[in-house]
């Protein structure tokens, strides 16, 4: 049925490059049409001259991500786990915590309690959507964690770690979609057992390429920024700068702010449009600090933290097996994030180190390298993790995410209903949109 289908596909993340992989499996003529020289978007590996591997965009996957592992195992790629040795720390106000006080898991256990009444396929339906979609997070946790500290602690962990965003930014609806679709706070949070368990020998990036690699030739063609999206009762053509491909049918593989700097003749529904607009980025900086090697791990620590303040929210031992440096991986969100890109280089620098320091000990304020990229920066992704909807968008805009108008299907991690945000998400999105296409 499919055969002789002409797709073109926008984008080759991992959602544009699964969706390739699909379709060019069920018989049909596709063309990749990618803006960056290079594939894998929003994941992107950096070598030191020592071979040290810094993943400076996506690099975890854990249980339940299963179209990822699947796709590392058929490509030829192995993974090892996250470095975790030794003892976690949670700073709380500056001063270091045994524990997170008894409040931190009893609204963990609300949320997930909420999060079960929540179909990540149509959030909008909950029993409780018009009120948990008109509630900020940061108004929810503050009326429901007992006390500020637990409440602000709260809202960087949640909407900082999980979505990149402020918590008095992003509903408490959306936030509950978020949960429901990965299996809930747990998974989220936790490292081994959780979506933070793994990591790809190589980094995402090298999944991509060899995925790109997989496809017919001439299948991809890179530096190719799609600009204009036409489309008619006999096809769609797709406008680059350099020349236009027509097709049968297109799919979007892209976040919906970026999707909505494309032009569409004719142009999109108003509630989809509305879509893109109120779909912003996340924003999230993620710095690496270079050390001779892991020093923390002798001392009894992880490198793992948490913080209740301070420029970074979390810390990771980001080390790999096969090189004998010592990585930590800071992230630091919304508006955090936000004062340390308006810094001078050097300050900021200065700012980051005392943050590592205070995670592992003075050794950390001395990096042989530290190693940042910042994604909201970046023309072709221009925040990250991923499009997180403003409060009370979801029940008017929220039935558009995955709508097709006419004969543009759309893809991208934002579109998934399991592990939204994620690269399994990505991957189920691209080939839930190449099914769809198939279908119709
Ligand atoms: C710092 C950071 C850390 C993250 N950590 C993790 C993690 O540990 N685990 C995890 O699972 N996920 C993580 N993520 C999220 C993960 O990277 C994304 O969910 C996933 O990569 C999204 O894939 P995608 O294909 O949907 O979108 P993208 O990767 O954004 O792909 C879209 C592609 O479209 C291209 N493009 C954009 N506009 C145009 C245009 N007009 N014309 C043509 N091409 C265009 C872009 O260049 C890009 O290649 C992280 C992301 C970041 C940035």
């Amino acid at each position: 049925m499919s055969d002789g289908i002409r797709v073109v596909v926008i984008g080759a993340g991992m959602s544009g490059l699964a969706a390739a992989a699909a379709l060019c499996r069920a018989g049909a003529r596709v063309r990749v049409l990618e803006a960056r020289g290079r594939v894998g978007g929003r994941a992107l590996t950096r070598w030191l001259p020592d071979g040290t591997q810094l993943d400076l965009g996506a690099q975890w996957i854990g249980p339940t991500q299963d179209r990822m592992y699947a796709l590392v195992a058929e490509h030829g790629l192995v993974t090892f786990a996250s470095a975790a040795f030794g003892a976690s720390t949670l700073l709380w106000g500056g001063a270091r915590r045994p524990d997170p006080p008894a409040p931190v898991a009893r609204v963990l256990g609300v949320l997930d309690e909420y999060a079960a009444a929540v179909d990540p396929a149509a959030p909008w339906e909950a029993h409780e959507a018009a009120r948990w979609d008109a509630t900020t997070l940061g108004c929810w946790l503050r009326a429901t964690a007992g006390d500020t500290d637990t409440a602000d602690y709260l809202g960087r962990l949640l909407a900082g770690g999980l979505l990149a965003t402020g918590a008095d930014e992003v509903s408490l609806l959306h936030l509950l979609f978020y949960l429901r679709g990965a299996g809930g706070t747990g998974p989220l949070l936790g490292m081994a057992g959780g979506a933070q368990q793994d990591r790809i020998v190589g980094g995402p990036p090298a999944l991509a390429e060899r995925m790109a690699a997989g496809l017919p030739p001439g299948t991809l063609r890179l530096g190719a920024a799609v600009h204009t999206i036409a489309q008619d009762a006999h096809g769609v053509t797709v406008c680059t700068g350099s020349g236009r491909v027509e097709g049968d049918a297109v799919v979007v593989a892209l976040a919906p702010a970026l999707a909505g700097r494309i032009r569409y003749d004719p142009p999109l529904p108003p509630l989809r449009d509305g879509l893109t607009q109120r779909m912003p980025m996340g924003s999230a900086w993620k710095v690496h600090a270079v050390y001779p090697e892991p020093f923390w791990r002798a001392d009894g620590r992880s490198g793992v933290s948490t913080s209740s303040s301070g420029p970074l929210t979390e810390t990771v031992d980001n080390s790999t097996p096969t090189s004998p440096r010592g990585v930590l991986t800071g992230f630091s969100y919304a508006g955090d994030a936000a004062a340390l890109r308006e810094m001078s280089p050097a300050r900021r620098r200065e700012c980051v180190r005392e943050a590592f320091a205070a995670v592992v000990g003075p050794r950390a304020a001395d990096p042989i390298a530290l190693v940042e990229y910042d994604w909201s920066a970046d023309e072709w992704t221009r925040g990250c993790f991923g499009g997180v909807l403003t409060p009370g968008a979801w029940r008017t805009y929220g039935p558009r995410l995955r709508t097709p108008v006419g004969r543009v299907h759309w893809a991208g991690t934002e579109t998934a209903t399991r592990w939204a945000g994620y690269l399994e998400g990505a991957v189920r999105a691209g080939e839930r949109a190449a099914a769809e296409v198939l279908a119709s």
